[in-house]
């Protein structure tokens, strides 16, 4: 199932399309990012962690 997760590493998870609504986030009133893993381990958000 599509969902949509936060890049900034605050690992917040929406099913709908939103930003990010956590006020210490640097990505924070970001866009989530689609992800349609099914595993819960969100590939694409670790994509920008170093
Ligand atoms: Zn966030
Ligand atoms: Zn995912």
């Amino acid at each position: 199932m599509t969902h949509y997760i936060c890049t900034g590493g605050c690992e917040g998870v929406s099913d709908k399309v939103g930003v990010c609504q956590d006020e210490h986030c640097p990505k924070r009133s970001m866009p989530l990012t689609e992800c349609n893993c099914t595993d819960n381990s969100h590939p694409d958000a670790q994509k920008q962690t170093e």
